[in-house]
């Protein structure tokens, strides 16, 4: 089946503000790309509907929902917003999209859960905000797509189902989120005591769920290791219904927020090891903070998806969209040639430490452990 793009025109000139690291086009950039590429399906992508409060909360607390329509049409938030909802406070800024634009990014992962109901493939780049809670904004995160999304194949009458999560941060919403539910497993691969802290090895929150901390500086082999050892023999030991995939791309060398050390390549390669193994499959982007390494990882999951060859060197009109891009931190001041003209990175293989050895033995030590559930 023809995997299907899911997007949004929202995501172009929105910005969180010029300080926060999301004053970037990450979206709109890997679009374009895919677009130069020549790799849009015929019809283009389909846009994501802005999800409704009462979509929203199948998840969300409604006076929260409220509380950030209230924000984006006064673009304020009152000191209550603030210390309860964590709204203009803690590093998620009313901004002119607060509530539509994550509203978008849910509908839009609604949408793809009921694409696939009986079956495929779909991408959902502005999807993945895996910190936002029930009542309260997380993490540059204010709704939670990936769990609306999830409740979406629950609701559908799915009953295992596996959450996969390779971004920088534990996918900490999420994972509370299904805490004591059994139908969602989730597997999240983070950075070692990195914000916000949580997702030890020993976390298994209440059994369905699998945390592999890794230490800065993680490199292609050592996610290879990740991979074969651990996030394939949990998938085939569970076999699932479906798979959700959170492509964060802030766990690449060049991220500013974070100090792993991946390229491209490595998520590439999780994507590739995960098409197939279940009947459905959604993938989704998350964090990634340097517009050129999130444009040129995200445009190539899509690539990945549908087979594309990924040319050595882009075309002009694909170089053109990545020597448009302005960005304000030190990286963005002499950006290295190969962030214009290719979309793959050079592998960062290296030694496999044995700190990464040790979490992964953790994981699967008793895999057999699991309950596959009865169909
Ligand atoms: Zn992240």
């Amino acid at each position: 089946m023809t995997p299907l793009l899911i997007g949004s025109e929202i995501y172009r000139h929105s910005s969180y503000g010029p300080k926060h690291p999301l004053a970037i086009p990450r979206v709109s950039t890997a679009l374009d790309l895919i677009e130069a590429l020549g790799w849009l399906p015929p019809a283009g992508w389909i846009e994501a509907p802005r999800a409704t409060p009462a979509e929203l909360a199948r998840f969300h607390a409604p006076d929260y929902i409220a509380a950030l329509q209230r924000a984006e049409a006064t673009q304020r938030a009152t000191p209550e917003d603030q210390a309860r909802f964590h709204i203009g406070a803690h590093g998620n800024p009313v901004y002119r999209e607060v509530f539509s634009r994550p509203a978008t990014s849910a509908g839009g992962c609604m949408l793809a859960a009921r694409l696939t109901a009986g079956g495929g493939v779909v991408y959902c780049p502005g999807g993945g905000t895996h910190h936002g809670r029930p009542d309260r904004a997380s993490g540059f995160c204010y709704l939670n797509d990936p769990v609306l999304g999830l409740l979406t194949w629950l609701d559908a009458g799915l009953d295992n189902v596996l959450y996969v999560d390779i971004d920088a941060h534990h996918g900490d919403g999420v994972q509370d989120a299904f805490h004591d539910d059994p139908r969602v497993f989730t597997l999240s691969v983070h950075e070692e005591g990195r914000w916000p802290r949580t997702g030890a090895v020993e976390d298994r929150a209440g059994g369905a769920a699998r945390n592999l901390p890794v230490p800065s500086g993680f490199n292609d082999s050592e996610m290879l290791w990740v991979l074969h050892g651990a996030i394939l023999p949990v998938a085939r030991r569970l076999r699932p219904q479906a798979i959700m995939l959170q492509c964060g791309a802030d766990a690449l060398e060049e991220d500013p927020l974070s100090r792993l050390s991946l390229s491209n390549n490595a998520h590439w390669g999780v994507v590739r090891a995960l098409m197939g193994l279940a009947p459905r499959l959604l993938v989704l982007g998350g964090g990634g903070y340097n517009p050129w390494t999130v444009g040129r990882c995200w445009a190539g999951v899509w690539a990945v998806l549908n087979g594309y060859d990924i040319p050595e060197r882009l075309p002009p009109a694909a170089e053109q969209v990545l020597r448009a891009l302005r960005f304000g931190r030190a990286a963005g001041r002499n950006p290295p040639e190969h962030w214009f003209t290719t979309l793959r990175d050079a592998p960062r293989p290296g030694v496999v430490r044995a700190a990464v050895q040790r979490v992964v033995a953790a994981v699967v030590r008793d895999l057999d452990t699991i309950a596959v559930r009865e169909r």
